[in-house]
């Protein structure tokens, strides 16, 4: 039977930014509600290891570190609810959410860390080759190419960002854009074009993936968009940076958002435009998209969603 809740605070989304939001908050006494989303534990959940979390020495997998994060969640007093938010009503303190379960939830505050997805080329070796030379983040998966030969995909900031920081790791790389131009910063494609490591293949798109069991990718088939013939060109691990869809689409005309959807926060805040909801990581952030920089600011959400119930408290 359909159930309501009520809640100081309600976190939506189960990835670093929710899981910290919610450690914070269980904290200060909040007892916050967490509601995981379509995808418990978020993107880490479909990567393999992860080196670049503070605190583990030994390489931790994606999935054991959400875990944990859920399991240290829970320890201090969050209650995790394995729903999906499907409706918000913004125009009154406290919000109605509603659940796809059917529920209703009833919150002085929300945080909403529901974070963002890779968008794919949508070839069947992306899956067939996941976590095997296929990756959708530089940062993350670049120091398993040390040394080897990779390519990256698409003409953005993302793309241009990711190539040159693999260049500092990988022997040569590629990047493939489907254009005679790059929608890149011009500072950022000045760097790109000086770097020797690097060399960009225009007006290409990738048509196939290319690998074994065993060796995981070993090279991509490219197709000319002038009509040319296909080429391929050999590397161990294909980086595809052609744009990020954040997890925003309930928010839409409810809370103020840049032209792609992300969230817009305040200054050095996590405040959005409606009184009493926060917003922290990937939904929020289109720059650095990291674990770590949306722990941070699951954080930040949590502490600001105390000061304002705080200051509710004095006002009554
Ligand atoms: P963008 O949407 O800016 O760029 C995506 C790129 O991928 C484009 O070059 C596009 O080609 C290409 N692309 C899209 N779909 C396909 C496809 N199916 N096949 C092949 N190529 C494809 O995404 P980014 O992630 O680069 O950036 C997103 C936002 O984040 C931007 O506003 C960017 O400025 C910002 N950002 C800022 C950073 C910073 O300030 N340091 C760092 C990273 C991102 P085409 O050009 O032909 O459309």
């Amino acid at each position: 039977m359909a159930e309501t809740h009520r809640t100081k605070v309600l976190i939506i989304g189960s990835g670093p930014a929710g899981y910290t939001a919610a450690i914070y908050a269980a904290r200060a006494s909040l007892k916050p509600l967490l509601v995981q989303g379509l995808q418990p534990g978020g993107q880490l959940t479909i990567t393999t290891e992860v080196e670049n979390y503070p605190g583990f020495a030994d390489m931790i997998m994606g999935p054991e570190l959400m875990e944990q994060m859920r399991q240290q969640a829970e320890k201090v007093g969050t209650e995790n609810r394995f729903d999906i938010i499907t409706d918000i009503d913004v125009s009154k303190r406290p919000f109605v959410c509603q659940g796809d379960s059917g529920d209703t939830y009833i919150a002085d505050t929300v945080i909403v860390c529901t974070g963002a997805q890779a968008r794919w080329l949508g070839l069947e070796g992306e899956t067939t080759f996941n976590g095997k030379g296929v990756s959708a983040c530089a940062t993350c998966d670049g120091f398993f190419y040390r040394g080897r030969e990779v390519a990256v995909i698409g003409g953005g900031n993302t793309a241009v960002e990711e190539a040159l920081y693999l260049a500092n790791i990988c022997d040569k790389v590629t990047l493939v854009h489907r254009r005679d131009q790059l929608r890149a910063e011009k500072i950022l494609q000045e760097r790109l074009f000086k770097h020797e490591k690097i060399e960009v293949l225009w007006n290409k798109t990738v048509e196939e993936v290319l690998g074994t069991d065993q060796d995981g990718v070993t090279g991509l088939r490219l197709k000319d968009t002038r009509g040319g013939e296909d080429t391929t060109v050999d590397v161990s691990g294909m980086f595809v940076a052609i744009g990020h869809d954040p997890a925003t689409k309930i928010f839409k005309d409810k809370l103020d958002m840049d032209d792609e959807n992300y969230i817009l926060a305040a200054p050095n805040s996590t405040r959005t435009n409606v009184r009493g909801i926060f917003a922290a990581g990937d939904c929020v952030d289109k720059v650095y998209r990291q674990a770590v920089t949306a722990a941070g600011m699951g954080c930040m959400a949590a502490l600001e969603a105390e000061r304002l119930l705080s200051e509710d408290d004095h006002a009554a």
